[in-house]
């Protein structure tokens, strides 16, 4: 049967699954697990009741039995609650509060400027997501915080937070990003730990918005690469539904590729001739500044392509080449059964259509045959999805940690 057609998992791989799938409520029966994993029931059934006897989960369900055997479902001791996410970005952060389900319950966004630097930063988020979920409790008529689990409410079980920047995870700080002076090395993830009591888990954005689409695309593929088009260039990879971070954890980073048509363009990197310097939001402004726009964000060009004002319509299809030359490589190499396109450039037609065109003509037919090219699913709550994903893991106890 085809639901059997997934390769075999080793147990304790699998009993993480199963606890991930539970805490976070995607999954409430054995008969949902097995659905969602594509594996036996009989080997979910063993697992489960070896979790059950160790104490990992629980069952509920004290409905009255009409004769046969009641339905009972299952949970995590303790887990009634909510994620806290936040997307943090250049000059404001997008903030929301992740339901037992997945379901994002209420966002918001607060203006800041990164170039603060983290305190500051930190502070304005962490205050604005305790404002949040304040919100969050008078809503589902949840008491005072602390005053223990409610239906639907509960309390803070962790904290996700993805940054604009290279991310060194298990330090859970930046890594010498560009223009974000005081956060190189910072200890992002303690500082939120301490200033709100729960576990945080810190990640860049182009990975959290690339686990945020991978699984929030209706038709599902375990092999993803998602690229996000702003006034920079990032890309995230997934590999058999796990995020693939790289030896070194910039796997994706593929906006320093040097292409031919950038020539000797300076990049804020240091080198010259990456494909940032002709194909990102900032590439643009600069382009049509040279022409003698009067253009200071990305956002500008947006608006410029949206009135379809021609030589911005151009510069934008041209850069959209370019970024489908540099994804022709990496989908040559990789294989994926989808693309996604996000950030703010992905959202203009003549860059999307760039960019496909230049695959299905660049790529190798195996390749393309039955290739996803989508625009994003989630838009702007995918980095808040996303992260919210990587901590579920992350919230995973030791005993079952592999
Ligand atoms: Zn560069």
């Amino acid at each position: 049967m085809a639901q059997f057609a997934r390769p075999r998992v080793a147990a304790p791989r699998l009993e993480r699954e199963i606890f991930v799938l539970v805490s976070s409520g995607r999954a409430r029966s054995r008969k949902e697990i097995a659905e969602s994993l594509g594996i036996a029931p009989s080997t979910v059934s063993q697992r489960v009741q070896a979790m059950l006897a160790s104490g990992v989960l629980e069952e509920t369900g004290e409905g009255a039995s009409s004769g046969g055997r009641r339905p009972r479902a299952l949970r995590v001791p303790g887990s009634t609650g909510y994620l806290g996410v936040v997307d943090v970005g250049g000059t404001h952060a997008r903030l929301g509060i992740l339901r037992h389900g997945g379901e994002l319950a209420t966002t918001t966004e607060v203006a800041l400027a990164i170039a603060d630097g983290p305190e500051p930063v930190l502070t304005q988020v962490t205050t604005a997501l305790r404002e949040l979920a304040g919100t969050l409790g008078s809503e589902a008529g949840a008491g005072a915080p602390g005053s223990g689990a409610s239906a639907d409410g509960g309390r803070l079980l962790g904290v996700g937070i993805s940054l604009p920047g290279p991310v060194d995870v298990a330090r859970r700080a930046l890594d010498s990003p560009s223009r974000m002076p005081g956060w190189s090395g910072f200890d992002v993830g303690s500082w939120l730990e301490d200033a709100l009591g729960v576990p945080a888990v810190v990640e860049n954005d182009a990975n959290a918005m690339a686990v945020g689409e991978h699984f929030g695309h209706p038709r599902r593929t375990r092999h993803t690469v998602s690229v996000k088009a702003g006034s920079a260039i990032g890309a995230g990879i997934l590999v058999d539904d796990r995020l693939h971070r790289g030896a070194g954890g910039a796997a994706g980073d593929i906006t320093h590729t040097r292409i031919p048509a950038a020539g000797d363009t300076p990049c804020s990197c240091g080198n010259r001739g990456c494909l940032e310097t002709v194909a990102s939001g900032a590439a643009l402004v600069r382009l049509l500044r040279e022409q003698g726009y009067d253009v200071a964000a990305t956002a500008d060009v947006l608006d410029l392509v949206r009135d379809a004002e021609p030589v911005a319509t151009t510069l934008t299809r041209t850069a959209g080449r370019h970024l489908g030359e540099v994804l022709c490589a990496v989908v040559n190499f990789f294989n994926p059964g989808a693309v996604y396109l996000g950030g703010a450039l992905s959202t203009l037609e003549p860059f999307v259509s760039a960019i496909r065109s230049q695959i299905y003509e660049g790529a190798h037919p195996l390749m393309t045959r039955d290739l996803v090219i989508a625009p994003s699913a989630l838009g702007a709550d995918a980095n808040l999805v996303g992260v919210g994903r990587l901590l579920e893991d992350a919230l995973v106890p030791h005993a079952l940690a592999g």
